[in-house]
Order: structure tokens, then sequence, then C-alpha cells
């Protein structure tokens, strides 16, 4: 296994649809590496890695 997730590094995760509207405009929002901004209901919210490779 090769998987790089419990290193601790930051990075943005990729975020193709908004999570409450589905529309694709998402820009970053502030300063936070996880926060994005929707730009068709103008929400803001964060994604957050908690597991990977979590079958049970
Ligand atoms: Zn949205």
């Amino acid at each position: 296994m090769t998987d790089q997730a419990g290193t601790g590094r930051t990075r943005q995760l990729p975020v193709f649809h908004c999570p409450y509207c589905g529309d694709e405009e998402l820009t970053p929002h502030g300063d936070g590496a996880d926060a994005w901004r929707c730009g068709a209901c103008l929400r803001a919210f964060t994604v957050r890695l908690i597991a990977t490779g979590v079958t049970g």
C-alpha cells in the first residue's frame, strides 16, 4: 500500500459538485485548505476526509 493519507499533509480535496444543490461552480473559500463556496446557492462549506479504505 502506498496510501499517503496518514502522513498529516494537508491537501485540498477535489470537490466536483456542491453537496447542497449539485452545481459545479465551486471556488475555494477563505484561507481554509478545505473550504469551498458554491456559486449557485452561495453556500460555503468544508469537506473533510475522515477515512480511506474502510470496508466495515
Ligand atoms: Zn450549491
